[in-house]
């Protein structure tokens, strides 16, 4: 039987992108190939904020799970989801584990109209040959949307391509991707974070959109380039704009003004509705 090393698995609603307000299961993996340490930076400066809690906090061990964890305000907000100093917090579980764990998560112990979000981490770095059995067990039968939160750099694995397209053609089944693509506010590289070609083959399998964390107007001048290499390499999705902040004080300070942005381009403005409902707490 298959393992997946989850993060985090809990019950929320939606905050971003196209299900916004939808209630959903939130599978969290672990491992991401990016580290994302320039969210909330001036442009060539590196959070600390995470390698910080990992290092120089007294006892690092003391922390027996996620909501123990500080939150951070720059850099990745699910830092501890990849981080090799807190993998032992994420364990590796079978996917009957999994699945009996989202059946007492769930309200009424079975699907109802909640979706499944499968995010990190990245989670198409390393469980693509995993999901079918997860998918596959007769609880989640009743299961009728599920969306990936992705960074849009994995390619898809010819089998897991195929499997997804089969589940996505079953009746009243509909797959999302949901690509967030890094621009270089996140102190990651161009070159390894916008790869049109991998986004456009999720096309193939699915719905697919892409949404842009903005802060400022240059991040929304990197946005329409990137946007502009997506659309010569024929993708067709909708774009979001998305403000930065994962505290309320930064979130608040600029969704405002993301959203106008949104407006004055034709592009449509994602919220970050666990920042201001829940402030962004582990498990929401
Ligand atoms: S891609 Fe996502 S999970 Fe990975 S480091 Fe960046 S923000 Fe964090």
């Amino acid at each position: 039987m298959s393992k997946i090393k989850i993060a985090e698995l809990f019950y929320s609603i939606q905050g971003e992108g196209r299900y916004m307000g939808v209630p959903s299961v939130f599978l969290r993996t672990f491992g991401c190939n990016f580290k994302c340490a320039g969210f909330g930076m001036p442009r060539g400066e590196t959070s600390h904020e995470a390698v910080d809690i990992a290092y120089t906090h007294v006892n690092i061990e003391s922390f027996q799970k996620y909501e123990e964890l500080p939150l951070v305000s720059t850099g990745c907000d699910s830092y501890a989801s990849w981080m090799p100093e807190f993998k032992d917090l994420s364990p590796m579980l079978t996917s009957e584990a999994i699945t009996d764990r989202i059946m007492e998560i769930l309200p009424h112990n079975e699907w109802l109209d909640e979706h499944l979000v499968i995010t990190g981490g990245e989670p198409l770095l390393g469980w693509q040959r995993a999901y079918p059995d997860l998918l596959n067990n007769s609880k989640m039968k009743a299961l009728k949307e599920i969306t990936f939160e992705t960074n849009g750099t994995q390619k898809l694995t010819p089998e897991f391509k195929e499997y997804l397209r089969k589940w996505n053609s079953e009746v009243g089944k509909e797959l999302t991707f949901s690509v967030s693509a890094k621009l270089p506010c996140s102190g990651e590289k161009w070159e390894e974070a916008i790869l049109p070609e991998v986004v456009c083959e999720y096309e193939e399998v699915g719905t697919v959109y892409l949404k842009f964390v903005i802060a400022t107007e240059k991040d929304f001048a990197d946005a329409e380039c990137a946007i502009a290499a997506y659309r010569s390499a024929g993708f067709k999705g909708h774009v979001y704009l998305m403000p930065v902040g994962g505290v309320e004080s930064v979130y608040a300070m600029n969704n405002k003004n993301v959203a106008l942005l949104a407006m004055k381009n034709g592009l449509r403005y994602s919220d970050r509705l666990q920042v201001p409902l829940f402030k962004n707490e582990w498990g929401t």
